[in-house]
């Protein structure tokens, strides 16, 4: 069977598809792992609290639960995100499609990034469509506002919003022109997102992830560790 190693260096249009495993070693916590935020004890789900209808109903237990959990400024690319950027630098990476928002894909320097689930780091403000960062939001107390008095909305808030069709058109384009797509850090159950690997019709089809997921069946090679662990020895 053929290594990890030996796929890439014969593939020349790798994308790579993630989740939020992807930052757990940069000290980002996921969703459903062990020390997901699941299982920390909220009164709805996280995934409830970045729905579009929670932030206009809830917006202040929005912006408390967001700036304590998925504001994570301070956090810095690890050895998966490097490798990545490293692979689009050398002209082997067509691109990284991700549901994560946390901007640390582009933080390593990789410049083809899709975010299906947006980015911690466009924040608009609803009233005039002035633009923040995402330092002001995290420097903000209680719900964030715009000098005209207009509230502040991130640019994450969207389960039941599907992305701008740039993104999804990107994305489905360049999974749909791989050789090889690895699927690392994601339970694939966020739909449509997880459906996205069904556009793939390359070569290599390989899971990195510490759990099992319902794609490992139709892999050519799974394995279930650490994607930074893994990309950085390679
Ligand atoms: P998820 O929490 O459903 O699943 C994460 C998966 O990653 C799990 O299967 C787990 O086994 C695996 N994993 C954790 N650490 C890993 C590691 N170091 N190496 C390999 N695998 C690892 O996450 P999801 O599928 O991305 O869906 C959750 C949603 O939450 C997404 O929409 C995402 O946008 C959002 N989210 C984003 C962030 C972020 O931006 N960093 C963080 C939390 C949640």
């Amino acid at each position: 069977m053929m290594t990890l190693r030996e796929m890439i260096e014969e593939s020349k249009k790798i994308v790579f598809f993630g989740g939020a495993g992807v930052s757990t070693e940069s000290g980002i916590p996921d969703f459903r792992s062990e020390d997901g935020l699941y299982r920390q004890k909220y009164d709805v789900s996280p995934e409830t609290m970045l729905s579009s209808d929670y932030f206009y109903s809830h917006t202040e237990e929005f912006y408390r639960f967001y700036r304590d959990k998925m504001l994570p400024l301070q956090a810095e690319p690890n050895a998966a995100h490097k490798k990545l950027a490293q692979w689009e630098r050398e002209g082997k990476l067509l691109a990284v499609v991700t549901q994560n928002i946390d901007g640390l894909h582009q933080k390593a320097g990789s410049k083809r990034v899709y975010e299906l689930h947006g980015s911690v780091h466009r924040n608009t403000c609803l009233k005039c469509g002035k633009k923040f960062s995402a330092e002001y939001i995290a420097r903000g107390e209680g719900i964030s506002r715009c000098e005209c008095g207009g509230v502040i909305k991130p640019d994450v808030v969207q389960r039941e919003i599907p992305s701008p069709h740039a993104t999804v058109n990107g994305a489905v384009r360049a999974i749909g022109q791989a050789d090889m797509l690895i699927v690392a850090g994601t339970s694939l159950t966020v739909y449509p997102a997880a459906g996205f690997v069904d556009y793939f019709h390359g070569k290599y089809l390989v899971l990195i992830n510490r759990d099992a997921t319902p794609l490992d069946g139709r892999c050519d090679l799974v394995l279930h560790e650490k994607v930074g662990k893994v990309l950085g020895e390679l």
